[in-house]
């Protein structure tokens, strides 16, 4: 499993999360920042810092954000 960053992360991007991540999974776009559910190891650190509480863990994430589970683990299947 994984934490997954949902809606509330764009145009926001506060960046906390970055700074506080041990292992350095977490990258921004234009758009919002996205964790790379492949290094993500489950520490739950971004998700107490983030100012808007767009950070869930991937079997908390509510209903009407579901796809942004898929829309982080696309963003590094694009990278790659
Ligand atoms: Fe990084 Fe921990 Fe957040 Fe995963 S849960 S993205 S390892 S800070």
């Amino acid at each position: 499993m994984a934490f997954v960053i949902t809606s509330a992360c764009e145009n926001e991007k506060a960046g906390e999360c970055i700074e506080t991540c041990p292992v350095d999974c977490i990258v921004e776009d234009q758009l919002q920042m996205y964790i790379d559910p492949d290094v993500c190891i489950d520490c739950g650190a971004c998700e107490a810092v983030c100012p808007v509480e767009a950070i869930y863990p991937e079997d908390e994430v509510p209903e009407n954000e579901q796809k942004y589970i898929q829309i982080n683990r696309d963003f590094f299947k694009s990278r790659s």
